[in-house]
This record gives structure tokens, sequence and C-alpha cells, in this order.
């Protein structure tokens, strides 16, 4: 029997996102055969602790029993059916769970397939809401510098990271950017533990100027993670959320890499107690099996599309996979894993643990500039002086350096930059925890010294 070179046919024939394909002449593509819990399995039998959740979804470990046997059941069931006109049970009870756990005054459910369309989906609902009531002349959008929200054009253009955006801008969308917290470089110098978020006053600016033609402000509350796993005050968000209401502005809360317990509660909306008016999940909503995303939205906003068809005020947005019966079911599974408060409970207790050795690891190392974490995420951002905070050297890649060597030592990181960070499934050990930390930081300090630091 001919052995199959499976990286050869790889790289024959495949493209592979959000990546230099050059790259893989130097580190050919990992080819996982199967998963379990957060340890993956390539074809050499090679393991790698997946501390990155496989792209922040995979939220209760692969393979876990409980979603596969569902998703089993519901594909001999029904695998999918068209989404106008038609339901199913398993999305109807999804709905209702969904209103259930998110914050309060979001009641209506439309769901998409990937976090990027249920970005473009809020910005298109908050739109059309102030074209059908009346208020013509809001047809702005606001974002944080440096957000996040998925690489479709106008997700593209409410995001930030050059990475992504640079080559783009002559097709975006002219986007308001208000200045985002940045509490490791604090201009006011202050602290993120007790600061009266003095950094508010460019919002404030923003609002005053272009408040009254803005429909909606798009944010990553807490964390902004493709920043860097960039985390700020609750308190922006309660200030925020006034000032939105001040100015009859729609608050998009872009939960998809926050939702589900990433950020120790159910959404990171829940630090600050304040409900959106559109919020976008999808990654841990299926704990990483399907894709599916969904805009959760208020009765407020659902009724400016309520009328007779004539009228032409419906929201004729679609997609073919949406409210797929196979995505729901996984979603069902991971409702009643989180209900049960087990998993919950114990991410929760070991989060300290796991700040508190990642600190205890890193913090003595003369290039790390700050460890910051919410929840099971953590991040150590490495700069070339602590005292000035200045960054690496850009042009040696040091994230992708460390990416190599852990990978090498069986870790899955990615890091961002000069940031490296850790977002488990939340049914991490704490074996694995210190594992992870102790190749990491070996992989750091290697790092560090090729860069001659
Ligand atoms: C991943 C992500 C998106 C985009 O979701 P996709 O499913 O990759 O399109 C949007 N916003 C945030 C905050 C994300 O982390």
């Amino acid at each position: 029997m001919e052995k199959i070179n499976w990286q050869k046919e790889d790289l024959n024939h495949l493209w592979h996102p959000c990546s230099q394909m050059k790259d893989y002449e130097d580190l050919p593509p990992i080819v996982i055969e199967r998963a379990k819990g957060i340890n993956l399995y390539d074809i050499n039998k090679k393991c790698y602790k997946d501390v990155i959740s496989s792209w922040w979804c995979n939220l209760l470990g692969h393979c876990n029993p409980e979603i596969s046997k569902a998703l089993k059941k519901q594909a001999n069931e029904l695998e999918h059916v068209i989404f106008a006109n038609f339901s199913h049970k398993p999305i109807i009870k999804l709905a209702k769970k969904l209103s259930e756990v998110t914050p309060s005054g979001l009641e209506k459910f439309n769901f998409s397939d990937n976090g990027s369309s249920s970005i473009e989906m809020a910005m298109k609902m908050s739109f059309q809401y102030f074209q059908q009531t009346g208020k013509t002349k809001k047809t702005r959008f606001m974002a944080l510098s440096e957000g996040y929200h998925g690489e479709t054009i106008a997700a593209l253009s409410a995001g930030d990271c050059d990475l992504y955006t640079k080559i783009y801008k002559p097709i975006l969308m002219d986007i308001i950017k208000i200045k985002a917290p940045d509490c490791f470089r604090c201009p006011f110098n202050k602290q993120r533990e007790n600061c009266e978020c003095e950094c508010f006053c460019d919002c404030e600016q923003q609002f005053e100027k272009y408040g009254n033609e803005t429909c909606a402000v798009l944010i990553e509350p807490l964390l902004q993670g493709s920043a860097g796993m960039k985390i700020y005050p609750a308190l922006y968000l309660k200030k925020l959320r006034e000032i939105c209401d001040k100015y009859d502005v729609h608050l998009i809360a872009d939960e998809i890499a926050t939702g589900f317990y990433r950020t120790g509660k159910f959404f990171a909306c829940n630090h600050a107690n304040i409900s959106p008016d559109l919020m976008c999940i999808s990654k841990g909503l299926t704990g990483g099996y399907m894709p599916m995303a969904a805009v959760c939205t208020t009765n407020e906003i659902y009724n400016a599309f309520y009328d007779d068809y004539s009228k032409g005020k419906a929201f004729m947005h679609s997609h073919t996979y949406s409210g797929n019966p196979l995505g729901a079911s996984c979603a069902l599974a991971v409702l009643k894993i989180l209900e049960k408060g087990k998993v919950t409970k114990q991410a929760n207790e070991l989060a300290p643990y796991f700040n508190s050795l990642i600190k205890e690891e890193f913090l003595n190392i003369k290039n790390v500039g700050e460890v910051r974490s919410i929840g099971l995420i953590n991040a150590i951002e490495f700069v070339k002086d602590k005292n000035t905070k200045e960054a690496l050297n850009s042009k040696f890649r040091f994230g992708y350096e460390v990416y190599k060597k852990a990978l090498k030592k069986g870790v899955l990181l990615r890091p961002l930059g000069d940031v490296i960070y850790f977002n488990p499934p939340l049914i991490i050990n704490k074996k694995d925890m210190d594992f992870v930390v102790k190749i990491a930081k070996e992989c750091a300090i290697e790092t560090l010294k090729e860069l001659g630091l």
C-alpha cells in the first residue's frame, strides 16, 4: 500500500487561513488525527496541549462525550432544514435557554454560522432600526481602537488591527475610532484595579462630536483579544452604557470570544451588570463543535422590523446554515454542562492558581512587562525594557519563534506579537497548567536569548 505524505498533499492543495504559506516550508502543517480533552494527537501520535482552545472556541475539551452524543443523536434525526418559515425543536429550545442566560432585556435571537456574520448582522440591524424609527441621520458606527470583530468587510472596518485591515483600507467603511483603554501603558498613570477610567474622556469627545449621527458603538467587553488580550475595567463598560443611552446609540457587545465563562462569568457584560442592545455570540456557543453564531437583541429593536410585508421593514439577511440543527444540539449540550456548574466551579477555583503560577514564573524575567488575567485567560506581555515598556523589535518575530519552540515541546500556544497567552478549555487541570507554564517559560527564555536580551 502506498504511504500518503499528508503534509505534502496538504501543501499541494490547501491555502490555510491567517498564514504566510511560505512559512510552511520551515514549519509544515501539523496533521491532527484525533483529540481528547486538551490534547491533540497528530498522525505520528505526538501530543500537543491545546491551551488556546483551538482558536478560542473549544470550551469543554475536545471530543467531549456529552456534546458528541448530542451531535450523533441529532445527525440521525435532522441534519438541516430551511430556516425561513421552518423551525425545529433544538433551535427553539436553544433560543429559550439563551433568553434565560443572556443579560436581561435580550429576548430575540437571530442565528448565523460565524462570528463575523453576526457582527455584520448586528450592524445592519442597528442601522435599519434607526432608518425605520425616523432617525435617518444615524448612519455611522463607532468602535474601539485596536479592536477585532472578524474579517468580512464591515467587521474588518470596525476592527483596528493593522495586520488584518491595512491593505484593505481603501475598500473599508469609515468607522469612528474611540481610543481604547490601554491599562498597561496608561496615559494617566493609573492602575486598572482602582482607576476611575480617566481614559473615557476620548469616548466622551467622540460622542459629543458624532453621537447624533451614530447608530451603534461596537466593543469587545473587558477583553480586547486580538489586540494582545488587553484587559480593561468593568467601569468603562458602565460608562459606555450610560453615554449610549444619553445619545440614543446602540451598544453592540461582541462577546464572541468572551462569552461562556471565559472571563469567569457567563458573559463579560455581567461583570459590569449591563445589558447591551445587541450582543454577538459564537465560538464557545457550540463548544467548538459546529460553526454557529447568534445576534441577541431586544424586543424594542425587533419590533421596529415588525409590520406588513408591503412596508418593506423585514430584516432580509439570511445565511443558508442559519439555525442549523446540528449546531443547536451541540449548543444545548454545552448549556446543559454549564448549567450543572461543576465545570465552571472548577475553572473558577483553578483560575487564581493558574494566575499565581504564571506570575511566579514570569514576573521575575526582566523582559516581562505585565502579566494580566481574567478567568482562565492569562497574558504575558514581553518588552524590551520594563521601565520604558518599549516593545520588542518587531523584525524579530518573538511570538512566532516561541510558537515553534513550544510546538516541538508539545504545547500549542499562538502568541499575539509580543504577548504569550493562555486561553485553555475550562476543563484544564492543575497538572496541565504546571506543564504548559513550564514549557512556555523555557521557550520564552530561549527566544529572548536568541534576541540578545
Ligand atoms: C473570532 C472573533 C470574531 C470573528 O468570528 P469568526 O467566527 O472567526 O468570523 C469576532 N469578534 C471576536 C471578538 C472574535 O474573537
